[in-house]
């Protein structure tokens, strides 16, 4: 006689404001094929409609459904049960960033670290906002690997550095300060350098590789931090006041 395995148990974490926080478990039959996102929207839909998650594509372009299962963070629609070799699945929200409720969190310190560093294209004057690049150009190439960041969150979350300094800018904003600085259309780099050369940004990372270890785009946030410090040598150089200069404020 076989003995049928028993269907996973899914440890969901649980908070709303006011509340405790708890976790609760859950029973879902697997199919072939399943993920942690289909698994969620059927505990909501047949089992517990108060859970809350976020999620919005479903197939890996939107990053919105990032969580944290079995302790590693990843996004739900991409993460087929199977893979997990589990007979447990943990979920619970992403780190570093404010509850909002159960799985969802409030995502305004990503836009903020951000800001803190200026990491948003300005335009040169006096050139086409939009000239294209070639791919195959050697300016193109040489940010290529960190372009595709899709604002998930992960690689916060997985920071260490940013638990502990709130005010650090984080990788996803010096990965996305590397491909401005790179980019011979953007106009905003001299403003750009004392905020990069200010302690909680370039020099606040420890080199850990959390970031690139998560990253479901497969971007190494790490390499371009490094890329950057190298490249701020120079810039060192020209600013030897560098401490006076305004830190990189992250207010979320
Ligand atoms: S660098 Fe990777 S993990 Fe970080 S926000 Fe972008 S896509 Fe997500």
């Amino acid at each position: 006689m076989q003995i049928r395995k028993p269907d996973p148990s899914f440890l969901v974490f649980r908070w709303e404001p006011g509340s405790a926080e708890r976790t609760q478990q859950y029973r879902v039959e697997p199919r072939p094929g399943m993920t942690v996102l289909d698994a969620l929207v059927e505990i909501q839909r047949e089992q517990d409609p108060t859970l809350a998650f976020r999620y919005a594509c479903r197939v890996g372009m939107c990053g919105s459904c990032a969580v944290v299962i079995n302790g590693r963070e990843r996004w739900a629609c991409r993460t087929l049960l199977a893979s997990l070799k589990a007979d447990a699945v943990s979920v619970r929200p992403l780190y570093h960033f404010p509850l909002i409720r159960d799985l969802v969190v409030d995502m305004a310190p990503f836009a903020a670290k951000m800001k803190a560093v200026a990491a948003a294209f300005v335009p040169k004057g006096g050139e086409e906002a939009f000239a294209p690049i070639g791919r195959n150009a050697k300016e193109r190439r040489q940010i290529d690997g960190a372009i595709e960041c899709i604002g998930c969150g992960a690689c916060l979350s997985a920071c260490t550095m940013v638990g502990w300094d709130k005010g650090f800018a984080g990788p996803a904003a010096l990965n996305r300060a590397f491909t401005l600085m790179g980019d011979t259309r953007d106009g905003a780099g001299a403003d750009r350098w004392p905020l990069l050369l200010s302690e909680e940004a370039l020099f606040r990372c420890h080199g850990q590789a959390n970031c690139t270890e998560v990253c479901p785009m497969e971007l190494s946030p790490t390499e371009s931090i490094l890329k950057l410090r190298r490249r701020s040598i120079f810039q060192l150089v020209k600013l030897p006041h560098r401490l006076d200069t305004p830190r990189a404020t992250v207010l979320a």
